[in-house]
């Protein structure tokens, strides 16, 4: 058996792991890597192996830095299965096109001004044509059923509690010659008491783990914290009669939010104004959540019991926005008033529209409820620059800043060392870890050497492990 590393690896962005045994090519992943835009683009667009050759996919979970590159893996004649749960396979068809939207935009845009230098053009990534045909080879496979999925093979999804659909995968191998061994692949893991989702399941036994370690150094906020302040803007905003603009990825926080917001409502924890959710992306992705309660905690059926089974995403003055002209229309809605849109991080979106118009307003205050990355929009008004710059215009920041880091998807350094002290250990010849910076991966490496865990190993990309 070997295992190559060919994302996320020494990064966060790109998950792609090659697992060869029993003449049998297996994908872990197929992720979108995302950093400077022409190594990403060359990147994503060469692999480093043929994709005819792969003949079986196993997808961890829908998020684009982990499916994003599907449709160019299909484009460039891979046909084999893609093993992921149901839900994520749903999220895929709706966030792969969404993605190829934005491969096209951006290139379009560029081609604009390559036209006018008299530069060759240049093609998307992948277009929405390239990722509606990746869906006939997706299979949807539920939690805990163990299946076949190539000679000796046999792949078990656990639930990994990060988002809708989010999976553990646990491959059971019996290598001719070689005999039995297990490898287990983390994929991203979540954080127990997220809102909807299970916890992370635990696994007992693994011959080979390959982990993520995002935050493998840092510890997050609790969720009561982050709610109390929830309630506090809510009160604040309404108090002021001001407008509350938060930046939000479609997928995940935005749903959290929502819930979060409908049980401080139902409780008559916040006052009454309305909340908008102003993406399509985030309407799609909200339908998918309703259509998979098989995903659901204990507490989500709960809370829906108690409510007339209503759905948890949809409450009294709580509205959802597709197109473009109610979009518009929300310039004009009167005070307090909440708007959650996208990109997160303010690189692009609707969120944009509602910033350029409301920054300049002490009135506004702009919650951030995630990462922000370094050099864009977000990072940039969180560090208190202004003016900034939006559609090219620079606008003086008078909003109020806010941030809740405690809504994160992700495990923390003690969630992340717990999950790894269920294994046992003198099973346990290698850990992996994978999906992190430095500040993570080194953590999370100290972290697991001081709990008396040997053999882990940070791999960079193209490290290639045989004999295993
Ligand atoms: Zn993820
Ligand atoms: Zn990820």
């Amino acid at each position: 058996m070997k295992i190559t590393f060919w994302g996320a690896a020494r990064t966060v962005t790109g998950s792609m792991h090659l697992l060869e045994v029993n003449d049998t090519k297996i994908l872990l992943d197929c992720g979108l890597y995302q950093g400077k835009r022409k190594l990403s683009y060359e990147r994503n667009l060469n692999f480093p192996f043929d994709p005819k050759e792969i003949d079986v996919m196993v997808l961890s979970h829908a998020h684009i830095d982990h499916s994003g590159n599907i449709p160019n893996l299909v484009r460039q004649g891979f046909r084999g299965n893609i093993y992921t749960t149901h839900a994520s396979r749903d999220l895929c068809a709706a966030m792969l096109e969404d993605s190829a939207r934005i491969q096209e935009q951006d290139v379009a845009y560029l081609n604009k001004k390559r036209r006018r230098k008299g530069e060759p053009e240049l093609r998307p990534l992948y277009t929405v044509k390239d990722a509606l045909a990746t869906l006939p080879y997706f299979i949807g496979v539920p939690y805990h059923r163990p299946l076949p999925i190539a000679p000796g093979v046999t792949l078990t999804f656990y639930d990994a509690g990060h988002i809708l659909g989010s999976a553990i995968v646990v491959l059971d191998i019996d290598e001719r010659g070689a005999g039995k061994k297990r490898v287990v692949f983390s994929g991203d893991l979540g954080r127990p008491g997220l809102a909807i989702l299970r916890d992370p399941e635990f696994i007992s036994h693994a011959d080979y783990l390959i982990m993520e370690s995002t935050y493998g150094s840092r510890y997050h906020e609790s969720f009561e914290d982050a709610t109390q302040k929830l309630r506090e803007i809510s009160i604040r905003a309404f108090k002021q009669k001001g407008r509350v603009l938060v930046p939000s990825f479609a997928v995940g926080r935005t749903q959290e939010l929502v819930y979060r917001l409908n049980k401080l409502r139902s409780k008559h924890d916040i006052p009454e104004f309305p909340i908008y959710v102003d993406s399509p992306l985030a309407v799609n992705v909200t339908e998918i959540f309703r259509l998979h309660p098989e995903c659901y905690d204990q507490e989500t059926r709960k809370f829906m019991a108690a409510n007339d089974h209503r759905s948890p995403f949809g409450f009294h003055l709580l509205r959802y926005v597709r197109s473009v002209e109610d979009s518009k229309e929300l310039n004009f809605v009167p005070d307090p008033v909440m708007i959650i849109a996208a990109s997160g991080m303010c690189e692009g979106g609707r969120i944009l529209h509602h910033l350029k118009n409301h920054i300049s307003d002490p009135n506004t205050i702009i919650l951030f409820v995630g990462y922000q990355a370094e050099n864009t929009l977000g990072r940039r008004i969180l560090d208190g620059v202004s003016p900034v710059r939006i559609f090219g215009d620079l606008y003086e920041v008078r909003a109020r800043v806010e941030r809740i880091d405690g809504y994160s998807a992700h495990a923390d350094r003690a969630d992340l060392l717990d999950w790894v002290n269920h294994f046992d250990r003198g099973q346990l010849k290698r850990i992996f870890l994978v999906h992190g910076e430095e500040e993570g991966y080194t953590g999370l490496k100290a972290g697991l050497k001081q709990m008396g865990f040997r053999n882990v190993l940070v791999p960079d990309r193209g490290d290639s492990f045989e004999r295993l």
